[in-house]
């Protein structure tokens, strides 16, 4: 269930839109706050980055220090190819 907010129009497609960009934390502080607001409400939002989280969490606890740099640009397209693949499977719906 989620709660409107007047002037709050951070939304679930806006969420998936800028996720890929939180998780790489290169976000300004003031969209991750509005993000972590919008998870506070919404538990589809809130499931969905933890299971993206997760698989990004397991790259960075590799055994070597550093992620590739053609690893990270690849998690980074199969994130990007997932939102979108989500998104327009909504949109068909
Ligand atoms: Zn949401």
């Amino acid at each position: 269930m989620s709660i409107k907010v007047p002037g709050h129009e951070f939304d679930c497609g806006k969420l998936k839109d800028v996720l890929p960009d939180y998780l790489d934390r290169t976000l300004r502080e003031q969209v991750c706050s509005e993000i972590k607001a919008h998870l506070a409400d919404c538990e589809d939002c809130r499931i969905y980055v933890e299971t993206i989280e997760t698989t990004i969490v397991l790259y960075k606890h590799c055994p070597d220090r550093d992620v590739p740099e053609e690893i990270r640009i690849d998690l980074r397209r199969s994130l990007r190819a997932s939102i979108e693949q989500k998104r327009r499977g909504e949109d068909e719906s």
